[in-house]
């Protein structure tokens, strides 16, 4: 039996210094901060995390002020991969680096950029979002004298790669052997995981009923949320509309949050690990919800798939983001000529058997870096005669 309130200190099967797989390309130990504090600075420190405050994830970035871009859907996913990762006597910090890198490798437009992208790919290997995280930190990243990337820790990678094909994770070694091998991430990759989720379904519904897309009167369908509602109306008759729908959305994260620690903590001692290769050897996660916070949970995401991302002004913007990623990836893998000249030099200095599929891999990063409006602006200087160059 594990006394989860007297013990403080990580429990044995939390990553830790003493049992991480290390970095790429070893380095002598920071004197005043642990690995993965070290790993959450130099993802704050970089270009790809500053990008993501003009990437969207469901509205377009210059619809308005007030709605998450990925910048602040990452901070909300490591707030609430914090709160559970400390619960649980985990890392901490390590939990708080693979949320603020979760999204890193993101295209312009949300899941629509990535879809266009991954179609404009196909033939040269697809685009997933993940793995392009991982580009990110491991290669596109041009910050430090002394290595490519950011040379992140092993258990800092594992995070980012949530799930991965076949044969992507054949192609990436020890990283893409759990999946192979059908084995789990740590711990604080799996909290990372499903605080992603927790924070997307709640500030959905927040910024759905912002936007006006959605209706309390409509959503109120949704078990998870008219509960809560209910709740903050009969105790507060008075409140207007955005604080009720405000009280109300943290009343559901906050259901969540403590079902996920407290089936977690049951899971955790009915499994009864050792150390953190008992973990990985699991056949099923351990983070996870109970089955009837799941339901619930679940019911709120099939709402948000029918009502908001299915909406037609949603998919009149997404059918526009799709126009132009096709639009760009055409225009720059036909003619390298019109990449900036950094991109250029590394698509056509690259001696490959290959050199298609490498191209166009330069083309995708060049794409999937850009913010929203930087994809407009160049769509808009490509394409638009009324724009100059
Ligand atoms: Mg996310």
């Amino acid at each position: 039996m594990i006394d989860w309130l007297i013990e403080h200190s990580p429990l044995p099967w939390a990553v830790s210094a003493t049992n991480s797989r290390g970095r790429q390309y070893a380095e002598p130990p920071a004197p005043m901060r642990s690995p993965f504090q070290r790993d959450r600075d130099r993802i704050i420190h970089s270009t790809a995390f500053r990008r993501l405050e003009y990437k969207t994830q469901v509205f377009v970035n210059h619809e308005g002020d007030l709605y998450r871009t990925r910048l602040t859907h990452s901070l909300e996913v490591s707030q609430i991969g914090r709160s559970i990762a400390r619960s649980l006597r985990l890392n901490e910090d390590l939990t708080e680096t693979i949320c603020l890198a979760h999204d890193l490798g993101h295209t312009p437009f949300g899941h629509a950029g990535q879809d266009a992208l991954n179609a404009c790919m196909r033939e040269y290997g697809g685009f997933e979002h993940n793995l392009q995280s991982l580009r990110v930190v491991d290669e596109l990243e041009e910050k430090y004298a002394d290595f490519p990337g950011l040379n992140l820790t092993f258990e800092a990678r594992e995070g980012i790669i949530k799930h991965c094909s076949t044969r992507n994770a054949r192609e990436l070694g020890e990283l893409g052997l759990r999946f192979l091998e059908r084995r789990q991430p740590s711990l604080e990759a799996q909290i990372a995981n499903i605080a992603d989720e927790i924070a997307y379904n709640n500030h959905d519904v927040d910024d759905g009923l912002r936007s006006g897309l959605i209706t309390i009167d409509k959503i109120r369908d949704v078990p998870l949320f008219r509960d809560h509602n209910d709740t903050v109306c009969n105790q507060y008759p008075n409140l207007q509309d955005r604080r009720q729908i405000h009280e109300t959305v943290r009343r559901m994260i906050a259901e969540v949050v403590t079902d996920v620690i407290n089936e977690s903590r049951r899971r955790i001692e009915h499994a009864d690990p050792e150390n953190i290769e008992d973990i990985r050897a699991q056949k099923g996660l351990l983070i996870d919800f109970s089955d009837p916070v799941r339901e619930r949970h679940l019911y709120l995401k099939s709402f948000l798939r029918e009502n908001l991302y299915r909406h037609h002004e949603v998919l009149q913007m997404t059918a526009k983001a799709r126009g132009i990623i096709r639009a760009l990836f055409e225009a720059f893998f036909t003619d390298a000529g019109l990449l900036p000249p950094e991109y250029m030099q590394r698509s056509t200095s690259i001696d490959s058997t290959l050199p298609e599929q490498l191209r166009a891999r330069v083309v995708a990063d060049y794409i999937a870096g850009m913010t929203d409006r930087y994809a407009i602006s160049v769509h808009a200087r490509l394409f638009d005669p009324h724009v100059s160059v």
